[in-house]
């Protein structure tokens, strides 16, 4: 491969763009992860997590992808037979539906078009029916990255309520989390599962589990699913801290600390209003070009990644090839139910309105090169939109 001069863009929606102070603060000798100075370093980061997270409570930090975040949220909260009540958004559902599944659980998994969040009015409907409270955990994915729509998570703990059901609240913050709000404690969230190299700017290789109080007191209990890497018992200590019982991933920690700082420097409230700016402008553009977005409901429109369906007889893989080859510009593969049908911007992590405008302007040049059928004046519509101000 011979230089390819500039920037790339990188558009893919995970792992995202690495802002240059994370960079530099991975950029560290070896510390010692039982020393002082790390342990400063954990004491900041948990603190920052709190607040990405909402919440009040321990979030555990692990070594490994979002997918070690999701086996871990289980493992320790379920027993072997136990049924949980699951929400087809997309892929990442699927996958998080499989992964119970060889654990053991029985899965009711209710069906979704890929196009829409969570059916909330199932889950209802499901959570009334089970008088005998065979259900112990509901599971849905906030952010469906496959499809860039979102279901309304704030609304399931009313839900619950209603029903009387004491089913543990599991929710998958992937793509979601340090771009748009996620508020642990308010929406009355038992476990949420989170993952380091989505908005949270970072390399893949940490997994978090938010713990809420339940969740940690069901998993003290022995009867649990088969445990030893996951164990929260062996990470959270009893006042809520936690302990590595393997070694840590000390440089991502020091570029997690980092990534938080700058998170709260540039305040929660200012980056979620960016994604959605960001997310909006995108849309501008798909609906300039005469394109379809895969969300249907504008409730639902995701601020973190927007799948765009291409025209019948367009392959996106042809087209994501282009972008690359011509432009340098990464985009999101299609996937599931998906391939070969849509391609994914993703707009989220550390980003601002001209890396988006460069993206959007190699989108609609790939899709003159690949000859896919569109209205010119995609980038102009967006550039209106930000131009605005606000
Ligand atoms: C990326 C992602 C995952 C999987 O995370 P890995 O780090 O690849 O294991 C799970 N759920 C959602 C919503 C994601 O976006």
């Amino acid at each position: 491969m011979s230089y390819r001069p500039g920037r790339q863009f990188f558009h893919a929606p995970g792992p995202t763009n690495l802002p240059e102070r994370v960079l530099r603060a991975m950029d560290h000798v070896t510390m010692d992860f039982r020393g002082d100075a790390f342990n400063a370093v954990v004491a900041e980061a948990a603190e920052g997590l709190k607040a990405v997270y909402g919440t009040r409570h321990t979030v555990a930090v692990m070594t490994s992808s979002g997918q070690g975040a999701w086996e871990a949220a289980m493992v320790n909260t379920l027993a072997p037979g136990d049924t949980v009540l699951m929400t087809e958004t997309g892929l990442f559902s699927d996958l998080w539906r499989q992964l119970a599944q060889k654990l053991g659980l029985n899965v009711d998994y209710l069906p979704g078009d890929w196009r829409h969040g969570a059916d909330l009015d199932r889950v209802a409907e499901r959570l009334h029916a089970d008088r005998e409270h065979r259900i112990k955990a509901v599971c849905v994915v906030h952010n469906e990255t496959a499809t860039g729509v979102t279901s309304r998570i704030e609304r399931l703990r009313p839900i619950l309520d209603d029903a009387r059901h004491p089913a543990l609240l599991m929710i998958d913050t992937i793509s979601s989390a340090g771009s748009m709000p996620y508020r642990h404690d308010d929406w009355g969230i038992d476990v949420g599962v989170g993952g380091s190299q989505k908005g949270l700017m970072l390399p893949p290789g940490l997994g978090f589990n938010v713990i809420g109080p339940r969740a940690l007191e069901i998993a003290r209990r022995d009867d649990r699913l088969q445990r030893h890497y996951w164990d929260w018992r062996r990470m959270v200590r009893d006042d809520g801290s936690t302990h590595f019982p393997y070694t840590a991933a000390v440089h991502l920690f020091l570029g997690l600390r980092e990534a938080l700082r700058l998170l709260q420097e540039e305040g929660l409230d200012a980056v979620f209003a960016r994604h959605s700016r960001l997310a909006a402008a995108t849309r501008c553009a798909v609906e300039a070009w005469g394109l379809a977005v895969a969300c249907l409901d504008p409730a639902e429109y995701s601020a973190s990644v927007t799948t765009v369906l291409m025209p019948d007889g367009h392959d996106s893989e042809a087209f994501r090839a282009r972008a690359l080859s011509d432009f340098d510009l990464v985009l999101g593969s299609s996937l599931g139910r998906f391939s070969g049908r849509a391609f994914r911007i993703a707009h989220m992590g550390d980003l601002n309105a001209l890396m988006l405008i460069g993206a959007l302007g190699g989108v609609e040049m790939a899709l003159a090169r690949c000859g896919v059928p569109h209205r010119p004046g995609g980038v102009d519509a967006a550039m209106a939109f930000l131009a605005k101000g606000g």
